[in-house]
């Protein structure tokens, strides 16, 4: 027998099982809408035009090396990236209280943040984590890893497919003090709901009073309102009110930079005098797990970030993404109330924001689409809108009204 025998198999993550099944489905009127990646009206992938700009420039270098960059990334991505996230005349930056390291993306800012949590956050009793229920399921995977025990707060109401914001105060509310909640800084996954302003100021006064820690994951800035600014606002509200905090920033689907693994994480602290010691602290765990971070997509991205042409370039392809985004929604919504003529209401489907729509479908309408009708979505009935395009959109909506009555 073999030592490795006794490896148990790990059930399959259910975006890892459906996107298999679709990848294997031979109908050809299939339509993937799990994965949560951003694709043109021809399905196919969209590099950026901005980031095709800048690798030519970055490419043409002759002096372009590939050394080592220093172990928390590269300089003028941290500042840029720091910036980005917490507008560049921030107090906190102007202070020195944020501690950047450059991350293997939005994952690795989620690993890092867990991980510098575990070791130096003054816990009180057990390790623990709030997630919104429901949440991205990697959320769960990450914080166990290092050895945080994930609990839930509510946060959708499917009586009426919207935020189940007393559910989510009165956990704020009663969890112990100084509770660790990860907050989706906007166009949350899967549901697509966001707080309004209104509904984070009061977050926020829990949060302070309760004296709990804000681990902000922000995976998709730009993606919700087509404004950068606009989609950090509920950080730097936090920030502006000295909540303890951290942020996890990922360029993986803003900028079209997924398999380049460039982000970060963004330490807030409330006054500097710890700074040193913070960076000094996740300099050493960054060491003995990557010993560096990649160079190609963090220099493309400070190249991006520090020109004003280019960086107002990206602005305008964040609002194509987003554009096509609210117009697939405008579309299936306009499908099932005026064509179809589907009983309920749908409204949601264009009240939702970023990538990801919760449809309201049940998992066993959600199974019959994908058995009947070869249309691949999750078992919770969340739809991945740029997998709809204007070939396959009335196929969808006219399944999804079979589906639905
Ligand atoms: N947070 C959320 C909410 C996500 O949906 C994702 C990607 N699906 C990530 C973080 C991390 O993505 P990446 O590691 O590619 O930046």
């Amino acid at each position: 027998t073999d030592i490795w025998n006794s490896v148990p198999l790990p059930s399959l993550d259910s975006i890892f099982k459906m996107t298999l099944a679709y990848n294997i489905d031979k109908h050809p009127a299939k339509v993937a809408l799990v994965m949560g990646v951003y694709k043109d009206d021809d399905n196919c992938p969209w590099v950026l035009p901005v980031i095709k700009k800048a690798t030519h420039i970055l490419l043409s270098n002759p002096d372009l090396d590939h050394e080592y960059l220093p172990v928390r990334g590269l300089p003028e991505f941290t500042d840029a990236a720091a910036k980005l996230m917490f507008g560049p005349t921030s107090p906190a930056l102007v202070d020195g209280r944020v501690v950047t390291t450059q991350t293997l993306s939005g994952t690795g800012a989620n690993h890092m943040g867990a991980l510098f949590l575990n070791r130096f956050y003054p816990w009180v009793g057990t390790k623990q984590i709030y997630l919104s229920d429901p949440t991205w399921p990697n959320f769960y995977a990450i914080v166990k890893n290092v050895g945080i025990e994930p609990l839930t707060y509510p946060y959708y109401d499917p009586k009426n497919i919207a935020l189940d914001f007393d559910g989510f105060l009165g956990t704020l509310q009663t969890a112990p003090r100084g509770s660790v909640f990860l907050f989706q800084a906007c166009a949350h996954n899967p549901t697509g709901i966001d707080p309004t302003a209104d509904q984070w100021k009061q977050i926020a006064e829990v949060v302070i009073n309760r004296n709990h820690f804000a681990f902000f994951d922000c995976a998709y800035q730009g993606l919700a309102s087509g404004d950068l600014d606009k989609d950090a606002w509920a950080v730097r509200y936090f920030v502006e009110k000295n909540i303890p905090l951290l942020v996890c920033q990922s360029f993986a689907k803003n900028a079209g930079l997924y398999g380049e693994r460039v982000g970060a994480l963004h330490i807030v602290l409330s006054n500097k005098d710890a700074a040193t010691q913070v960076r000094g602290q996740l300099a050493v765990l960054q060491r003995s797990e990557i010993s560096s971070p990649p160079s190609h997509g963090a220099r493309l991205v400070s190249l991006i970030l520090t020109s004003a042409d280019l960086f107002n370039e990206w602005t305008h392809d964040i609002k194509t993404m987003r554009s096509r985004l609210i117009a697939m929604r405008k579309e299936l919504h306009r499908l099932l109330t005026e064509e179809f003529h589907t009983p309920g209401n749908w409204e949601h489907i264009v009240n939702q924001v970023g990538m990801y729509c919760y449809t309201g479908l049940n998992p066993d309408q959600s199974k019959a689409l994908t058995d009947k009708a070869h249309i691949y979505l999750l078992d919770t009935g969340r739809i991945s809108i740029p997998g709809l395009n204007s070939k396959n959109i009335r196929y969808c909506a006219e399944n999804l009204d079979k589906t639905a009555r």
